[in-house]
């Protein structure tokens, strides 16, 4: 595919910008990964779709994308959540971890190309925060290693906060000579090294047994794995601050140079106008949602909404999706079965006006998709173009010389599609009819077999055989069985078919 110039929002430059690759051809990826405690709810979920789809999209422009998404597998939560259940931090790490890929999987989201564990890197940290302490960026204080927050001057600029607002409150150290806080030089600094507490996992460093804060993996991977300044940094809206401006702080003082060329943040799924959050209770677990939603429907959902807004969920919203999805997946359906039954004669579409309508579908979706990944507006340039290639062979036969045409049509409807993540032709085949067509094919066509869609083809040859006998009760048996299971007869030129409803 042809690149263009694509347009993306740009957090820390709070506009849109023209996206000039570091390295021509060439795109750096790094969108922080999840907190292996638990499994991940939609709202996680939203976020990795986002960019997977973001990802896609660049690829498809024809972008080498070298994509990068770390797991924290040390952490306060995994240790709480390991002393609760008697396991140990890395039993609970694996066990999460695992579940997550599957997690990914199932919701179609690709495999990063580099998928690093934090305690896999201590060593790359390590270096980093030594190279952070000789810089004075760092101090080391019984254990523990802080970054001194002052000693960097672009503190703020990413989340577009000021340096004296934020310390606020704070501005008192705790005279107890316990808390953390007083170990600190400045209330705003943060940790990069953790002194080890009796139980937990650690490792020896240069200041003493301990594990990493959380801010410093993602500096010390991205630098690793795709070297400094990258292209695009990602993550929900809920990291920039102050997960991302702690890794940007770190990185630029350490390396002396731009760290992430772009910052892109992904919206919040709500749900009531509230974000969905583990802390607030108010969860879906993906796998959850999963055993009841088909991933197509839930992908569909969330590409409804452009990837910066915040999206609210709902069941309805989710069944609305599912219907859409169904609407472009027997659109293609249809084309197959009349490229299928394609028989010998005239043209009787106009092949050419179909062909520019194709021709321009693409560049709709490309033109949309260009402006800050604009998936809704691409999918609505898909549904323009469904409902007019549905109009175009509405009623027809299709002759030989229309399939060229027709079949480019049908391909576009599916590569664009696929782009957005989801692969419409196998969706169709796949989940076009539900299992219990195989009772009903079983009790008045005598099918004998489990297969849904054998089961359909039994049940439409006794119905063409009842309606030749003129046994209108089981030909209306056939028609109102599938009716209730959601599904039409339609008696077309080439035989009968049937259809999933909309
Ligand atoms: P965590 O495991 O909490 O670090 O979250 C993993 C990813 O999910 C991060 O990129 C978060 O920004 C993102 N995330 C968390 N909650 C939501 C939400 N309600 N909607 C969208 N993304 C979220
Ligand atoms: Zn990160």
């Amino acid at each position: 595919m042809e690149r263009t110039m694509i347009k993306l929002y740009d957090t820390k430059l709070r506009r849109k910008v023209d996206f000039v690759p570091l390295n021509e051809g060439k795109v750096g990826m790094y969108v922080c990964g999840p907190t292996v405690y638990n499994r991940i709810h939609i709202g996680n979920a939203r976020t990795f779709i986002s960019f997977d789809t973001i990802r896609r999209y660049l690829m498809w422009r024809g972008y080498d994308v070298t994509f990068v998404q770390n797991v924290t597998d040390v952490d306060d939560k995994i240790i709480k959540r390991a002393n609760e259940e008697g396991r140990t931090a890395a039993e609970v790490a694996a066990e999460y971890t695992a579940r997550f890929i599957d997690d990914m999987h199932a919701a179609g989201v690709k495999d990063p190309d580099i998928r690093p564990k934090a305690t896999e890197e201590i060593e790359a940290m390590q270096e980093l925060i030594q190279e952070l302490i000789d810089g004075g960026h760092a101090y080391a204080v019984d254990g523990d290693v802080y970054f001194a927050v002052r000693s960097y001057d672009a503190y703020g600029q990413l989340s577009g906060r000021n340096i004296d607002e934020m310390e606020g409150g704070h501005r008192e150290l705790r005279a107890d000579g316990q808390g953390l806080e007083d170990r600190k030089r400045d209330p705003l600094d943060f940790a990069l090294w953790k002194a080890a507490k009796p139980g937990e996992p650690s490792w020896p460093s240069p200041w003493g047994e301990g594990r990493p804060g959380w801010h410093i993996e993602c500096s010390a991977m991205s630098h690793k794995y795709l070297g400094l300044p990258f292209d695009i940094h990602g993550g929900g809206s809920d990291l920039v601050f102050p997960h991302h401006e702690n890794e940007r702080a770190q990185s630029e003082a350490a390396y002396g140079c731009t760290f992430a060329n772009h910052w892109m943040h992904s919206g919040m799924l709500q749900i009531n106008q509230e974000k969905m959050s583990k802390s607030l209770g108010n969860f879906m677990l993906l796998h959850e949602v999963l055993e009841t939603t088909r991933p197509a429907a839930l992908r569909m959902l969330m590409l409804q909404t452009h990837y910066r807004s915040p999206l609210d969920f709902s069941e309805d919203r989710l069944a609305e999706a599912d219907a859409a999805l169904t609407r472009i997946e027997n659109a293609v359906k249809n084309l197959d079965w009349l490229l299928e039954t394609a028989v010998d004669g005239e043209a009787a579409l106009d092949g050419a006006a179909l062909a520019a309508r194709t021709q321009a579908a693409r560049e709709g979706f490309g033109i949309a998709m260009d402006d800050d990944f604009n998936a809704p507006a691409a999918l609505g340039e898909i549904f323009a173009f469904v409902g007019e290639v549905n109009a175009a062979v509405a009623d027809r036969t299709l002759s030989a010389s229309d399939v060229e045409a027709v079949s480019a049509a049908r391909d576009a409807i599916v590569e664009l599609m696929d782009v957005l993540g989801i692969a419409v032709a196998e969706e169709a085949a796949g989940s076009a009819y539900p299992v219990e067509v195989v009772a009903l094919a079983a009790e008045i066509a005598g099918y004998a077999g489990t297969d849904a869609a054998e089961a359909v083809d039994a049940l439409l040859v006794a119905r063409t055989a009842a309606r030749k006998e003129k046994n209108w009760a089981v030909a209306d048996g056939v028609r109102d069985g599938l009716k209730a299971l959601g599904l039409v007869v339609e008696d077309t030129p080439q035989g009968p078919r049937v259809s999933v409803v909309a």
